[in-house]
């Protein structure tokens, strides 16, 4: 079964290549490009994962992740921030709003795919061994 992964990005180009790395491993990829976009379509969807970019316009990534968190039918899905601000506190701060894990800018395109199956893999349904 194809696994579907929302993405939550305002940038042209970490949105290509994030989809491109993705889709070569075989996951739908659903683009969102702003906050308010992302929560409506992750609570019609219901993507078996999300990667949220924390530096988008108007509404920032974090008050995104508590959003989502507030959707019952979200609240198992796993969330991974990515980041370029790589300060002190943001993992915290990441966590606390409720992502799962945290992943920084740019994107390594080496390590990108297993960072994200590590959290697909807590989120396996029972009886699954592969993402
Ligand atoms: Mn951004």
């Amino acid at each position: 079964m194809t696994r579907t992964i929302l993405l939550i990005e305002d940038n042209e180009q970490n949105l290509y290549l994030a989809t491109f790395l993705l889709e070569q491993k075989g996951y739908k990829v659903v683009p969102a490009r702003s906050g308010t976009e992302g929560i409506a379509t992750a609570a019609r969807i219901l993507p078996d994962l999300i990667i949220l970019d924390i530096q988008l316009p108007q509404m920032d990534g974090y008050a995104v992740a508590r959003e989502l968190r507030q959707n019952p039918d979200l609240k198992a899905v796993p969330i991974v921030a990515v980041t370029s601000y790589a300060m002190v506190g943001d993992r915290e701060r990441t966590l606390e709003a409720g992502c799962n894990g945290y992943i920084e800018k740019p994107i390594n395109p080496d390590t990108f795919i297993g960072q994200i199956e590590q959290y697909l893999k807590a989120n396996l349904p029972e009886g699954r061994t592969e993402p």
